[in-house]
């Protein structure tokens, strides 16, 4: 897989406002905040998009739920609520190919997302 962005952010090549950082996974603030609460949850490892998950992957995908969640409860929003979600190719609205967990907090969503 070719190098992103993210990949220069876990190296700490460009800045980015990290919030969280284990083993496995990274998150940092969205540089583009569409809440008052966004936030990205990220694997260390590259995986360019959903599709490109193994099922070796299982775990580390389960690691950035839980690292969302855990951040969630540090942050105080967890019992309001917040969306995670992530985006997939080009109808999903995908940008970055490496794949991320988008959470958003801090209001109410909408659904459908339009
Ligand atoms: O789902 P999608 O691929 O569109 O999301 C990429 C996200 O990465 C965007 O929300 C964008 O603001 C964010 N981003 C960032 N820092 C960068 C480059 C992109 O937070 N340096």
């Amino acid at each position: 897989m070719s190098e992103t962005i993210f990949t220069k952010i876990i190296a700490r090549e460009i800045p980015a406002e990290i919030i969280y950082e284990d083993d496995d996974v990274l998150a940092f603030n969205d540089i583009n905040p569409q809440a008052p609460t966004h936030f990205l949850v990220i694997p260390k490892k590259p995986i360019a998009t959903i599709n490109d998950i193994q099922a070796e992957d299982a775990p580390l995908i389960g690691k950035m739920y839980l690292a969302a969640a855990h951040i969630a409860k540090q942050q105080g929003f967890s019992e309001n609520g917040y969306r995670a979600v992530m985006n997939c190719n080009p109808d999903g609205g995908q940008t970055v190919y490496h794949i991320h967990l988008h959470v958003l907090a801090g209001k109410p969503m909408g659904w459908p997302p339009y």
